[in-house]
């Protein structure tokens, strides 16, 4: 044995196996306190995010973030780890963009390895029409400075030879929009990561504990009842995603939003064969497809077009979205799958956010992150603790009040809508 080679015996590593340090947690365990400066209800990667910029951005010093289950069981655990910022409107492309280079440094950001891969993000389209609203798409995002490149099959081939453009194929493909910065990031990591780093600065993580009500006087909102008790709150942000419209029931203002289940699954691993992230229309279907780093196809499809909580995956859509990547991959065919899963995404009328004030001055929305929210989520964390810190939203937030729905300037952002349409 060399002399740098560590000697473990195998009472050293039982010993270390059952030491307080061979499972360090990242965040303490905490109840809640009595009382805070701010209640963030929900602690999925908004919710954390937001505790996150409050205390670092702002120096808040008395934050919470209740969660009702555990930090990763709602969407930010559940989804395909997809980042872009590829929108049609300037409202979503810069939020998005800004997002997207905070992806770029969030590892440093919060001395957490979230797996950032810039391994691009291309829809490929099936007709010269769908390359003409590609087009504007790209154009639009180019206008606001932001990478785009619109491939014919040729460019495509040279990008991505795994995808064969030139197959014979029901629906062929003709070329594709290619965002390069856009890829994928670890979603769990960004939850610890948040999670981690929000309790370095003192925010209290507060697991099991459900917020059941608001409780207000004066017209004001005094705190929460939860399941652990009564919590004073000087303000409170809701960021709760698919479960949006329940707190609009519980403060009886009735929000633009619907729960829709989506649904995703992974293959066995194989070797490296798809090297972007890909995604496309197969006839009403869309698909969407990468590999995972330990080498499974992760793949998602359309909403289920239906309002429901219940996280159960169906046999169909799997069945839709196997059909749609065999036949853009036939390679891929006859692997088996490893897992299929939902989760519950709050989808607003316009497939933009909701962000802004919720009835009283002093309670937030960050919500109606539809099936995007994942890439929103530093952006989003970043501009709801300044709203919420000093009262005022930032102009990246400020198409996404709730008051669109009133005044007609909602924003249809065909480029990612609430529908598998493209444009
Ligand atoms: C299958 C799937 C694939 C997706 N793929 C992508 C993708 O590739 N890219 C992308 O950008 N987006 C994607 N999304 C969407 C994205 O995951 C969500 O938009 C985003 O995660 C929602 O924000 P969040 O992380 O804060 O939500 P969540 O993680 O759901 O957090 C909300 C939390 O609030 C808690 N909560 C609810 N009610 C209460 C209460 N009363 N009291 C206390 N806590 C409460 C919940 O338990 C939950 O933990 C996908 C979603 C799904 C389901």
């Amino acid at each position: 044995m060399s002399e740098l080679a560590p000697r473990y015996s195998a009472t050293s590593l039982l010993r270390a196996r059952f030491s307080r340090d061979y499972w360090r947690p990242l965040w303490r365990r905490t109840k809640p306190k009595d009382a805070y400066d701010v209640v963030v209800v929900g602690g999925g990667g908004h919710g954390l995010a937001t505790a996150f910029h409050l205390a670092r951005d702002h120096g808040l010093k008395r934050v919470s973030v209740l969660e009702r289950k555990v930090i990763g069981y709602g969407n930010v655990g559940r989804n395909t780890t997809i980042v872009r910022s590829n929108y049609l409107l300037p409202e979503n492309f810069h939020f998005y963009e800004d997002s997207l280079r905070r992806y770029e440094t969030l590892s440093r950001d919060l001395n957490y390895n979230v797996m950032y891969s810039s391994r691009g993000v291309v829809d490929l389209a099936n007709s010269d029409d769908e390359m003409v609203l590609y087009a504007r798409r790209g154009n639009a995002m180019r206008l606001g400075g932001i990478d785009a490149e619109l491939l014919d099959r040729a460019g495509l081939r040279r990008f991505m030879p795994e995808l064969n453009p030139d197959l014979p194929r029901r629906y062929p493909i003709v070329g594709g929009l290619l965002q390069r910065r856009g890829g994928t990031v670890r979603h769990d990591a960004v939850a610890w990561g948040y999670a981690r780093a929000a309790a370095a600065l003192g925010v209290d993580i507060v697991e099991e504990c459900e917020v059941t009500g608001l409780v207000t006087a004066g017209g004001v909102a005094t705190g929460v009842e939860t399941s652990q008790g009564f919590v004073r709150a000087e303000r409170v942000v809701f960021a709760v995603a698919g479960h949006t419209g329940s707190i609009g029931r519980m403060l009886g203002v009735p929000l633009p939003v619907e729960t829709h289940l989506l649904q995703a699954m992974v293959t066995e691993p194989v070797k490296p064969l798809v090297h972007t992230v890909v995604s496309y229309m197969y006839g009403h279907a869309e698909v969407y497809l990468s590999q995972s780093d330990r080498g499974g196809l992760v793949m998602g499809g359309v909403l289920d077009g239906y309002p429901s909580y219940t996280r159960e995956p169906e046999w169909h859509r799997l069945e839709e979205v196997v059909q749609g990547a065999v036949a853009m991959f036939p390679q891929v065919a006859g692997l088996r799958i490893l897992r299929h899963w939902a989760g519950t995404n709050d989808q607003t009328m316009d497939g933009s956010p909701l962000v802004g004030r919720l009835k009283y001055d002093n309670v937030f929305l960050n919500g109606g992150w539809c099936y995007g929210g994942f890439k929103a989520i530093p952006a989003s964390g970043a501009a709801c603790a300044t709203l919420v810190a000093t009262g005022s939203a930032p102009d990246l937030i400020r198409g996404f009040a709730l008051e669109r729905f009133a005044t007609g300037h909602v924003l249809d952002e065909k480029g990612a809508g609430p529908f598998p349409v493209r444009q």
